[in-house]
């Protein structure tokens, strides 16, 4: 059984202490493959570091995060558009828009998302979307943007089931992370209405961990229980549930 996280922030100061143990309890579990999301230019170096320790089942994205456009937003997007031109990546994430943190910066946050879009669809690469209350500003960029060449994931998905349906119909596909493992997170009650082939699995590491770690510091290795939360939801083994999820991994990032 191979089980794949698409959304883990394997390089972040959470790990420094034992990021090789970490990263052995998740092989050891069977997480193979691990998609690595960008934040912005300050944390280049640890993810490229991250690669070379562990070649075979890290990938990496390039992206300008929502929180981290602010008024250098513009050589920050020049960074990521000098990462895609010298090199191979296998998304473009994560990006979109959060107005949790900060609304006042709306502006030249969608400005930021549709540039990336336009990036991702040069390199026929997928996006990979972060939304925090923003689903109608999201939805509206997307809209605009919408034709054959844009695909991705919504990442840790927490809407309702009228807006999963509209981010499949982008051609999207649904990051389920810890939040299904929560008693008040809500999608558990209608996840099982969304085809398997629409979902894949994440843990958002370091942050969101599931039940029973919730509110601790989360890793890789506990994406195996939200692979166990979604083998009760959807009464299906949890092998199914892995290799259903791990292709549609594999559909995304051609990897
Ligand atoms: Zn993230």
């Amino acid at each position: 059984m191979i089980i794949t996280d698409t959304h883990t922030h394997l390089y972040s100061e959470a790990f420094n202490e034992d990021r090789a143990d970490m990263m052995q309890r998740a092989l050891d579990l069977g997480v193979k493959r691990f998609f690595v999301p960008a934040i912005d230019s300050t944390y280049t170096a640890a993810m490229l570091a991250l690669e070379s320790d562990f070649p075979e089942h890290v990938h990496l994205m390039a992206g300008l995060h929502p929180t981290s456009v602010k008024e250098n937003y513009k050589e920050e997007l020049a960074h990521v558009t000098a990462q895609l031109a010298a090199r191979k990546f296998c998304a473009v994430g994560e990006i979109g828009i959060d107005l949790y943190w900060d609304t006042s910066t709306l502006n030249i946050q969608k400005d930021a998302f549709k540039y990336q879009i336009k990036l991702a669809k040069q390199y026929h690469l997928p996006i990979v979307i972060h939304c925090r209350d923003a689903f109608d500003e999201i939805f509206e960029v997307l809209e605009t943007e919408k034709d054959d060449q844009l695909f991705g994931i919504f990442h840790c998905f927490t809407g309702t089931l009228e807006q999963a349906k509209r981010a499949l119909s982008f051609n999207m596909k649904l990051g389920i992370g810890g939040v299904v493992t929560f008693k008040n997170g809500k999608i558990d009650q209608f996840i099982n209405q969304i085809d398997l082939k629409h979902i894949v699995l994440e843990t958002d590491s370091p942050y969101l961990a599931p039940k029973p770690y919730r509110g601790k510091r989360n890793e890789s290795a506990y994406v195996v229980k939200i692979l166990e939360r979604l083998a009760e939801l959807y009464d299906c083994p949890v092998e199914t549930i892995a290799e259903i999820t791990t292709q549609n991994s594999k559909d995304i990032f051609k990897i």
